[in-house]
């Protein structure tokens, strides 16, 4: 006889228990109805790849490139876009856009890589990649004042070091990007020129780490850290391994999304020397996952390198409980864990992709329970002069007597009572 129909067996259900538990089920999949069905029709890189990939030799044929041209991310460098009159060929710009793009570019930087144009739809201005890379207007005319959100002024104890916590910091070595974002929240940085910091410079901030033992967790980033040379991160690395009280290092980097051409053997080589290595990175949408940046996904985490995410909160990107949701489910397809979701900051130029607390709260109190916990990243509001990243999250405790019981509701909106020790 079968073991499941087997009474005295330990995995045996009786038949009225398995109807309630096909009747809960069946109330668990109503409650993702509404992405059953819209979560299919959400373009992502896998499913637009051959859109993609006619976009990518349209570009090639404007810059003249080749396949191996477009393998090499420092072709894609070299040929970033920043004028009007390459992207109009690419994307069949209007008058009206042209002029607004370099009315803009006035007061801000641009610059795009090949790569990252390909994942864009070229006929459609709401393509999340499209609001995420090419100036709109809207910039332009946001008023508001707030220049610098980290108050560099009052966090940086040396020389491109900002410190906001106990036991880590972050050294900025350079100002570059693969591509600048709209969004930035160092739109400051990044509208001055292109520069790697002197390695003088980094080298009195690895001299403050060496000094400080406290710190245990150095981050490097900028810009983007994978726009410095292989051999200056070698450097750096080993100068952070030589340092006995350092126990992990951390790099800031948005190549795996937008130019994961990046992500080379030689890279991920240097980086194996190096463990433990954590590379927290930036996806958006789920139209930046796509074959490429799974491959270079693959060659980080084949390297031993722990690979995260830390999305922005985007209004027309992602501010969407659908779109954040495949957003989760792509990259943990690819094995990215999604680590934390940024509240938009309120900054001169970015105002019309800000998306308030509440649709924040609303996106995790639809991602709690509703999908897988390691897919569920942190909601992060930063509080104002460097005070820190602070965690947001709908409430669950309703209460908390003295008498050690706890009331609370549970993912579904079920209020249960919990029996806890006494305060
Ligand atoms: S990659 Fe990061 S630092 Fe660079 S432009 Fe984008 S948001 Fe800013």
């Amino acid at each position: 006889m079968s073991i499941v129909n087997d009474p005295e067996s330990p995995v045996y259900v009786p038949e009225e228990n398995r109807e309630i538990a096909r009747e809960r089920a069946g109330r668990h999949k109503q409650m993702i109805s509404d992405y059953l069905q819209t979560g299919p029709t959400i373009p992502t890189g896998f499913n637009q790849w051959d859109r993609i990939q006619a976009q990518k030799h349209k570009i090639l044929n404007v810059l003249g490139g080749t396949e191996a041209d477009w393998a090499d991310h420092t072709w894609h460098l070299s040929h970033s876009v920043r004028d009007t009159r390459t992207l109009a060929r690419m994307l069949d710009l209007s008058g009206e856009e042209i002029s607004d793009i370099e009315k803009t570019a006035t007061q801000y930087r641009w610059q795009i890589s090949p790569y990252y144009i390909s994942l864009m739809h070229p006929d459609d201005r709401s393509c999340p990649i499209f609001r995420q890379s090419v100036p709109t207007i809207q910039e332009y005319l946001d008023p508001d004042e707030s220049k610098d959100p980290y108050a560099i002024v009052y966090n940086s104890p040396a020389p491109l070091v900002t410190r906001l916590y106990p036991d880590r910091l972050i050294i900025n070595v350079t100002n570059i990007c693969a591509m600048f974002c709209r969004h930035c929240l160092r739109k400051k940085d990044i509208s001055l020129k292109d520069m790697i910091y002197p390695r003088e410079d980094i080298r009195t901030a690895l001299d403050y780490v060496a000094r400080c033992p406290e710190i245990r967790d150095v981050l490097i980033t900028g810009g983007d850290a994978l726009a410095l040379s292989d051999d200056t991160i070698d450097w750096i690395l080993t100068e952070l391994d030589n340092i006995p009280h350092v126990e992990i290092k951390r790099l800031g980097s948005r190549m795996p999304a937008a130019l994961p051409q990046r992500v080379t053997p030689r890279l991920c080589e240097i980086l194996k020397r190096h463990k433990p290595v954590y590379l927290n990175t930036q996806f958006n949408h789920p139209l930046e996952v796509n074959p490429d940046s799974a491959g270079a996904v693959d060659l980080l985490i084949e390297s031993g390198v722990v690979v995260g995410n830390q999305s922005v909160l985007l209004k027309g990107i992602n501010a969407d409980i659908h779109v954040m949701k495949k957003l989760v489910h792509e990259l943990t397809r690819i094995r990215v864990r999604p680590y934390y979701i940024f509240n938009c900051k309120k900054l001169q130029g970015i105002r019309h992709f800000r998306a308030s607390v509440g649709e924040g709260l609303n996106i995790m109190e639809n991602l709690r329970g509703y999908t897988s916990g390691l897919a569920v990243p942190t909601f992060i509001i930063t509080a104002p002069e460097g005070k820190g990243k602070t965690p947001m999250a709908p409430t669950y405790l309703l209460n908390h007597n003295r008498n050690g019981k706890l009331l609370f509701r549970t993912w579904a909106g079920e209020v249960c009572e919990y029996e806890d020790e006494g305060l």
